[in-house]
């Protein structure tokens, strides 16, 4: 919005004043010029999401300013506490910049009620997010005590490793987290990082054996390392099992 406010969207528009684009046109509706304000409130496309919208509103075309100047008066009108009207048209016009971005980019077909349905998803999830209390350390140790009670500190003087990888078999991306925890349950060290991902079990072995890496690095001559993949627990510890190919 900050930057819609500012005119700094890169609208056909604008492209075209700057030379960077052979045609002002709307790739949406065909309008001559679009510029920020046709974009995000007088596009056909922009008018249709608009109409799911319980907001209403439908400025006028005619006697119309900037966006800058419709947006300020806005948020003076709905000042505090309806601040969600102005989230739910802060998502609008979002939904609708990035659906005409993908119509352009990935060839998309815009579809208004999408649009806005992705603009009230997000509304949604931020107003869950920004509702949920922030925890005190003993709400949270109250709350997780089960969980927290599942990690057992290592003995008087040693550390402990704990690690974890997680995978994105779309993007074939795995990661893993590591910690290292004295006998207090003090953060000593840790560190987190990508990597390809080609199966789970060899994501889990690559996170054991960069936890030993790290290990070595740190000049550990012992320490306790925990995963939760029992398999690469197992090959590592009994010698005589056979290792499946891939790790
Ligand atoms: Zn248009």
């Amino acid at each position: 919005m900050w930057r819609a406010c500012h005119n700094s969207l890169s609208t056909k528009a604008n492209l075209f004043q700057r030379a960077c684009s052979n045609s002002s046109t709307c790739p949406l509706c065909d309008c001559p010029e679009e510029s920020l304000e046709h974009l995000l409130l007088f596009c056909s496309h922009a008018k249709a999401t608009r109409f799911g919208s319980i907001l209403g509103f439908h400025p006028n075309s005619n006697d119309f300013g900037s966006f800058r100047d419709w947006f300020h008066h806005l948020m003076d009108f709905f000042s505090q506490p309806v601040q969600r009207t102005i989230k739910h048209v802060c998502f609008i016009c979002w939904s609708i910049w990035k659906a005409r971005n993908a119509a352009i980019f990935q060839s998309s077909n815009p579809n208004p009620l999408q649009t806005f349905k992705q603009a009230q998803n997000a509304l949604e999830e931020m107003q869950i997010i920004t509702s949920s209390p922030i925890l005190s350390l003993s709400t949270y140790q109250a709350q997780f005590s089960d969980r927290m009670r599942s990690w057992s500190p290592p003995a008087i003087d040693h550390v402990k490793l704990n690690t974890d990888a997680s995978f994105e078999h779309k993007n074939a991306i795995a990661g893993f987290g590591l910690v290292m925890r004295n006998a207090t349950g003090y953060l000593i060290d840790g560190c987190a990082i990508s990597f390809p991902y080609s199966s789970p079990l060899t994501a889990e072995g690559f996170a054991v054996r960069a936890a030993l890496h790290f290990a070595i690095s740190r000049g550990l001559s012992s320490c306790t390392l925990e995963s939760n993949s029992l398999q690469i627990i197992k090959l590592s510890s009994s010698p005589s099992l056979s290792v499946p190919w891939e790790v």
